[in-house]
């Protein structure tokens, strides 16, 4: 068992704007370890399409293993045209859902924060979003995507089955659920569990498990529970009613994208995939921008790096139990938006066209 290093994060930058996104990330770290006497530990590798081009696999074995023993990592993103038609097993996106599975990453958290700057970036009123502040935590490595049986059978009359399964364990449920929980005591102590209780057996399972451990361990949380189809019609009437969102691996792969596009902008969202603590409190973690490689826009400096920077923030809070050192880093999100400075995809009238490592500086600047 390879032992996690604390303290270690490993940067892996990816394919189109990721490596530039991340080179704002690494501006920031540095900044922390010089002007406030952290001692992180920084390595940087490739990983997907990149990796492929010169190893010719999207993770190496050795960036494998340097992800196991890394406290944090950074992921920029993955994937563009070039690799679209590699076969499965050599995709750029192979190597997150390797990461993914191998490390036991089952808690995807994606907070949907609507920064009142930006109101207007929204395709709904501002009344509805301004403010607007959920935590949607998706389990990530079980139910309907790994489930067995699955595939695709020829049946009788020459028609064809495609089959898949959703299942899940008690422990599957209560360890992300947990999550959630202590998620929310530490923001508005308010947690809704979503299924489809009244049609599959699986979801009333998720149903009585979340119950039953807020029951035994978390009754000071207020809990109550939604069906998902509910769930995805709330988010759009009045989402500031949730705090906390917990649900399924299928469910939650909706609602959180369509939760996040209520803010307006791709590219001010961040995501933590966490794993479980072992007995001496470590845990695995990987941190990333909600958007992808944006092949368009790469090459040109005009990628928004606040979804990257918003992710080491939840990496300084999640990993590094750094709450202070993240909420200065967000203050300086903040700060510049409020001064006007916007990347091209949240630029409006008045303000700053500002380019990507424009907008690390000027982060890094409100830090000081
Ligand atoms: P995308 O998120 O890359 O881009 C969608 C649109 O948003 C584009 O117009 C892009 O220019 C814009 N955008 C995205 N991030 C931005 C940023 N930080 N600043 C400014 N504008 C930004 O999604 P896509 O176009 O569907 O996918 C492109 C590639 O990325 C595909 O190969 C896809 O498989 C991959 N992808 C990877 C990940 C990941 O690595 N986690 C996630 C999604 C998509």
């Amino acid at each position: 068992m390879i032992k996690v290093k604390k303290r270690k994060i490993l940067l892996l930058p990816g394919d189109g704007i990721g490596p530039e996104v991340i080179a704002e990330v690494k501006k920031i770290i540095n900044w922390f370890n010089d002007k406030k006497s952290l001692d992180f530990e920084i390595d940087q590798e490739l990983v997907g399409g990149c990796s492929y081009d010169k190893h010719g696999t999207p993770i190496t074995d050795e960036v494998f293993y340097k992800a196991l023993e890394s406290e944090v990592i950074m992921l920029g993103a993955v994937g563009g045209p070039t690799w679209d038609n590699l076969e499965f097993s050599k995709k750029p996106e192979r190597a997150l859902l390797k990461l993914r599975k191998e490390l036991k990453l089952f808690a995807n958290l994606r907070p949907a924060i609507c920064f009142k700057q930006l109101v207007d970036a929204s395709t709904l009123k501002p009344e509805i979003v301004s403010g607007l502040d959920i935590m949607i935590v998706r389990e990530l490595t079980g139910g309907i995507y790994f489930g067995e049986p699955r595939g695709i059978k020829p049946i009788e009359n020459g028609e064809r089955k495609g089959i898949n399964t959703h299942t899940y364990t008690t422990s599957e449920i209560t360890r992300v659920a947990r999550i959630a929980f202590d998620l929310a005591r530490k923001r508005s102590n308010k947690v809704t569990s979503c299924e489809k209780s009244n049609v599959m057996e699986a979801g009333q399972l998720w149903k009585e498990e979340v119950q039953e451990l807020h029951e035994k361990e978390y009754k000071d949380v207020e809990l109550s529970h939604m069906l998902a189809d509910n769930c995805a019609m709330q988010l759009l009437r009045n989402p500031k009613q949730f705090d906390v969102i917990v649900t399924d691996n299928l469910f939650g792969d909706m609602l959180s994208d369509q939760a996040s596009m209520l803010t307006g902008s791709l590219g001010l969202l961040p995501s933590a995939s966490l794993g479980a603590k072992n007995k001496d409190g470590e845990m695995r973690a990987m941190y990333e921008p909600i958007h992808g490689s944006a092949p368009d826009i790469a090459g040109k400096g005009i990628a928004n790096p606040i979804a990257s920077i918003l992710s080491f923030a939840m990496a300084l809070r999640y990993s590094l139990d750094l709450d202070k050192e993240a909420d200065i880093l967000e203050k300086a999100v903040q700060d510049v938006l409020n001064d006007g400075l916007r990347t091209k995809d949240i630029m409006s009238e008045g303000m700053k066209d500002t380019s990507t490592s424009a907008m690390g500086d000027a982060i890094i600047s409100k830090l000081q």
